[in-house]
């Protein structure tokens, strides 16, 4: 890192908080390193109260730009100049490239999800996906995968305070995008299993799976998969989660976990401050 940092080393921010856990400065710093660029990445603990100010330090600083994490990813919006196109439909942001004092925002979350698929050479434009989970990530994925070509979405959410944002994801596909997409509750277990028996993936956007819920799934039965379904699990500690295991179970060929999403999401975010690609498999390997 010394060897690197000079007086024209530029500087990329991550503004959260709780944020000092976050994997993101070891994948960018290596990334940067990698290739050779004059660029540095660092955490900074922001909330909600002191966000106008470091927003408005990207500008004073003439930084490159800034990931955005909880709590920020929807407060941030006000305070930029412009929204990408999926992160004005999302509501949310967790990327912000700064164009000479214009700062825009764009989420990637989504864009990684669909390039994690792309990289293992599937093609889910065109065809239909089941969807449990309308929060931060489950929002982002049907935003993105409508907008990219997937024609039908059948979105699951239980009756809590994410039903409303269901809702509205759901509307917000039928208007704005060629994707139809039907709400459904999740409850309502025969329901759940009769969509995914219509889909080409099932993708998971709940963190059932993760702590403290790493012994649960929403699908118990393997017979609910087929052979050549894919199962996407967003979550990725555990590696393995118990959805994955039953779709293993069950034989599916195509099982994710949330790593290469998380890796994608990172990588998508690296291009726009960069303008090159992320080194992903050399990454993969420093950071698991
Ligand atoms: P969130 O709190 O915004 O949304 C959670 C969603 O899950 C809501 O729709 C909620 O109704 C539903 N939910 C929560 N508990 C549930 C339960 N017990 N049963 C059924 N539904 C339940 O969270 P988020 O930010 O959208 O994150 C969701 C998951 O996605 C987490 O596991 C997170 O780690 C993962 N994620 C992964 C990546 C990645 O890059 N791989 C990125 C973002 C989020």
């Amino acid at each position: 890192m010394t060897e690197r940092i000079d007086g024209h080393t530029i500087l990329i921010g991550l503004m959260a908080y709780p944020i000092r856990h976050s994997m993101s400065p070891t994948m960018h710093n290596n990334a940067f390193a990698k290739l050779g660029l004059n660029y540095a990445y660092l955490a900074f603990e922001v909330t909600n109260e002191t966000l106008p100010a470091a927003i408005q330090s990207i500008r004073t600083l003439d930084m490159r730009g800034s990931n955005i994490s909880m709590p920020n990813k929807q407060k941030v919006i006000p305070l930029l100049d412009k929204l990408d196109p999926a992160a004005k439909m999302i509501g949310a942001v967790n990327t912000i490239v700064n164009d000479d004092g214009i700062l825009t925002g764009y989420t990637t979350d989504g864009i990684g999800f669909m390039k994690s698929l792309d990289d293992e050479g599937l093609d889910i434009r065109g065809h239909k996906m089941t969807l449990a989970g309308a929060g931060g990530a489950g929002t982002a994925i049907a935003v993105q995968a409508a907008l990219d070509g997937v024609s039908e979405m059948s979105i699951f959410n239980r009756h809590d305070e994410s039903w409303e944002n269901a809702k509205r994801n759901v509307a917000l596909l039928n208007e704005k995008t060629n994707c139809k997409a039907t709400l459904h509750e999740l409850e309502n277990r025969d329901d759940l299993k009769a969509e995914i028996a219509d889909s080409f993936i099932y993708t998971d956007a709940t963190g059932v799976g993760m702590k403290p819920l790493e012994n649960e799934t929403l699908v118990t039965d393997p017979s609910w998969f087929r052979k050549d379904l894919i199962v996407f699990d967003t979550v990725y500690a555990p590696r393995t989660t118990k959805l994955m295991q039953v779709a293993e179970q069950a034989g599916v060929a195509h099982i994710f976990n949330g790593l290469g999403m998380m890796l994608e999401q990172g990588a998508a975010a690296f291009k726009l401050w960069t303008g090159k690609e992320m080194p992903v498999d050399y990454i993969r390997d420093i950071l698991f």
